[in-house]
């Protein structure tokens, strides 16, 4: 037999949990940047290799990449 408080108890617990994940920022690096080559590895908007912080963490120029 479903107990029907517990149930309803999960559902509000799952609502609140997705609305939790919902607000976080998608991690993003400069590997999904629109201005990022893969084949050389480099930015070609600043023609460089970035330091490994900002490749980490992208820098303010960062352009997302359109997967289509
Ligand atoms: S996030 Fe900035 S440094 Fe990284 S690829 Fe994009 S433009 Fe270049």
């Amino acid at each position: 037999m479903i107990d029907l408080q517990k149930k309803q108890q999960l559902l509000n617990n799952m609502r609140i949990l997705t609305n939790y994940i919902i607000e976080f920022e998608p991690f993003t690096s400069c590997l999904d940047c629109a201005n990022w080559n893969e084949k050389r590895e480099r930015c070609t908007k600043f023609d460089m290799v970035p330091p490994p912080k900002i490749i980490v963490k992208k820098c303010e120029d960062f352009e997302p990449d359109i997967p289509f």
